[in-house]
């Protein structure tokens, strides 16, 4: 299960939520992943079944106009685009399953964090949002998992600037209790309560409309918190439904 405490702040909630939930029988999970997956599979699959058996239809008829045609290949389309969306995602998971030992490493965070930043500044330009890069200069090297730490992080980047309409995103990193804290905060839609204990649950995405209104397929917060897990991490969330989020994680400082 998850641990979560709520504080009223000015009529507004803060939440926290740490995920410690413990590891499944994998056989378990493994079947239940399965099962999960070919149920999420199945309707994206059909849709696009139907939309082009449609189209046959209407082509047999000989009336097919070009505009319907356009509609016709646009919904084939972005379904097929949510199709690799995950099956990509689902590569990522089952890297994270199979490399699993001795993944300790020294590395450079102060790069690894350049590096995002500088990616998703033309994302955040698009959307003009502000995008901030808040790291110390004393955080150097780090001791965990380049490349989890990396695709984390990523993750929540993306996921910060897609939930966000207006204001700012900041990557940083700060020390705290002697590990490496890193973080992502935004200023965009929030999360509501009743979502946030299932936002890390494998295909959940909230109802809001705002979140409809995005392309997701709910993996990102579940691959995330495995990747914590697996560099011994959890990822720590609050959140204000119409102020904006913050997710993190803390890593250890490499000592030498
Ligand atoms: P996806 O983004 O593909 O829907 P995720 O697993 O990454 O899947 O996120 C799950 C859900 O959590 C999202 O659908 C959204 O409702 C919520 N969420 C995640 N990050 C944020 C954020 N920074 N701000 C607001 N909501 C978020």
């Amino acid at each position: 299960g998850r641990s979560m405490s709520l504080t009223n702040l000015d009529g507004g909630f803060l939440i926290r939520l740490k995920d410690v939930t413990t590891r499944k029988n994998i056989e378990d999970e493994k079947d239940e992943f399965l099962s999960v997956i070919s149920h999420e599979l199945r309707t994206p699959l059909a849709a696009i079944e139907g939309t082009i058996s449609n189209a046959q239809l209407i082509a047999q008829k000989m009336d097919l106009s070009k505009s319907r045609l356009d509609t016709i290949l646009n919904s084939a389309h972005s379904q097929t685009l949510y199709l690799s969306q995950i099956v990509h995602d689902l590569s990522e998971l089952s890297r994270i399953d199979t490399n699993s030992k001795n993944i300790l490493e020294e590395f450079n965070l102060k790069e690894v964090l350049e590096g995002i930043y500088s990616s998703y500044q033309e994302k955040a330009d698009q959307k003009d949002i502000q995008f901030n890069l808040d790291i110390p200069p004393k955080i150097k090297l780090a001791n965990s998992n380049k490349l989890y730490v990396q695709e984390l992080t990523q993750n929540l980047v993306e996921n910060a600037i897609k939930y966000t309409k207006e204001g700012s995103v900041t990557l940083g990193a700060k020390i705290k209790n002697g590990q490496i804290n890193i973080f992502v905060k935004d200023t965009g839609i929030g999360i509501n309560k009743s979502d946030i204990g299932k936002i890390f649950n494998k295909f959940y995405r909230s109802e809001d409309y705002r979140t409809r209104e995005t392309n997701g397929t709910g993996l990102g917060l579940y691959i995330s918190s495995k990747l914590a897990r697996k560099i011994d991490s959890y990822i720590n969330v609050k959140s204000r439904i119409n102020q904006g989020s913050e997710f993190s994680f803390n890593i250890n400082e490499d000592r030498q």
